[in-house]
């Protein structure tokens, strides 16, 4: 049994515990939480800084480590989409070891479970270890209603890869400008009893907007250029309106960049805020998300410096009025609660959450720059 203190302790559940100490057992179950001084007799482990569960990172694309720094920045989604359609291939065993370095980052950084975006299945070599937990979100696209039918089938096929291996694993919509209405009803069937979410990337450029507002703009443009069906944009008014309709399952709503408190539906929103800067440099405005729905996610190497969840609540905290609490359950318990991780998230009794040492938080409970963690278990 061990018994670990630090300045504070954040069961997330509950408030911050000052000097509190987390009762844990040799395989990462929690037993119990305590207050200061309230036991004696047992070896206590303290430590300086901030003790809180492991990360969850809500949204992630691990096939995509290998295009660290290989897309411009600050060009907009449009351009971005371009890039990494024309991206230069790279040998197969390239890809495996970023994408074995980029679940090593993740570890190291404290996190252990991620809400991972699939076109391929890449990474099942890897995520068939269980280093860390995985809900494996197959994305499917496709513009061209001849090809409807291959590219369901090809992601029912790369769905069943994953789930043979006992791995969460559902077939999802890219995002509202990229799946027809017909694609989209083709996705609603494969729905079974083991789809607990739907991701889908939302509202990440202000073209997007455009499009269904007012038909107008670069993506628009864009999407006609490529003879793109009509019906993607023609009843549709605003980029929630393509999944609210059809499925019944949670909706993880990742990006809305350009969200407007209209635009809000009961959903799980992550936010992405290093990607959206490298994209298109803004971040959402985070004043009225609901606090227990918000996640956060890294998005890919293709539009982060690195795959850490407390560099993006720092850029969530100089963006908003969270308070460390929040921002930690942001970082923890919301993305549990989301992807259905029931052991993770919190310091819960009978959980296995993982736990961090957060280092250099200042006197203020403020995240900083210097701000590190360290992974005890
Ligand atoms: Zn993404």
């Amino acid at each position: 049994m061990r018994f670990l203190q630090a300045d504070y302790l954040f069961p997330i559940y509950m408030p911050p515990i000052k000097n509190g100490i987390l009762q844990i057992n040799f395989d990462g179950k929690v037993v119990d939480i305590h207050k200061e001084n309230s036991l004696s007799g047992v070896p206590i482990e303290k430590f300086s800084g901030v003790l809180c569960p492991g990360f969850i990172n809500s949204h992630c694309h691990l096939e995509l480590s290998h295009l660290l720094n290989c897309i411009s920045p600050n060009s907009g989604l449009v351009k971005f989409i371009k890039e990494i359609s024309n991206r230069p291939k790279v040998s197969k065993s390239i890809i495996k070891n970023k994408i074995i370095a980029a679940e090593n980052q993740m570890i190291a950084n404290g996190i252990v479970g991620v809400g991972d975006i699939c076109n391929t299945d890449d990474t099942l070599f890897l995520k068939r270890e269980n280093n860390i937990s995985y809900y494996n979100f197959i994305e499917t696209f496709q513009i061209d209603e001849q090809k409807f039918e291959n590219t369901i089938n090809n992601s029912i096929e790369i769905r069943n890869r994953f789930s043979s291996y006992g791995l969460k694993a559902t077939i999802v919509p890219h995002s509202p400008y990229s799946v027809p209405p017909d694609l989209m009803k083709m996705i609603y069937e494969q729905i079974d009893d083991k789809s607990d979410v739907i991701s889908i990337h939302n509202q990440e450029s202000k073209e997007e907007n455009m499009l269904f507002h007012s038909k107008d703009g670069e993506l628009i443009r864009w999407l006609v250029s490529i003879s793109a069906s009509n019906k993607i944009w023609k009843k549709i008014h605003k980029s929630t309106d393509v999944l609210h309709n059809i499925f019944n399952q949670k909706h993880l709503l990742v990006h809305n960049t350009f969200m407007s408190k209209d635009d809000v539906i009961d959903a799980y929103y992550c936010t992405c805020p290093k990607a959206n800067i490298y994209i298109e440099g803004v971040t959402p405005d985070y004043s009225f998300f609901n606090v227990n729905k918000l996640c956060v996610g890294t998005d890919s190497l293709a539009s982060n410096s690195n795959l850490s969840i407390i560099e993006e609540l720092f850029c969530v905290q100089e963006n908003s009025d969270f308070d460390l609490n929040t921002l930690l359950k942001i970082g923890s318990q919301n993305g549990a609660d989301c992807l259905g991780f029931t052991d993770l998230g919190t310091f819960e009794k009978g959980k296995i959450p993982g736990v961090n040492l957060l280092r250099n938080i200042d006197i203020k409970m403020k995240i900083t720059p210097e701000t590190i963690v360290r992974k005890i278990i």
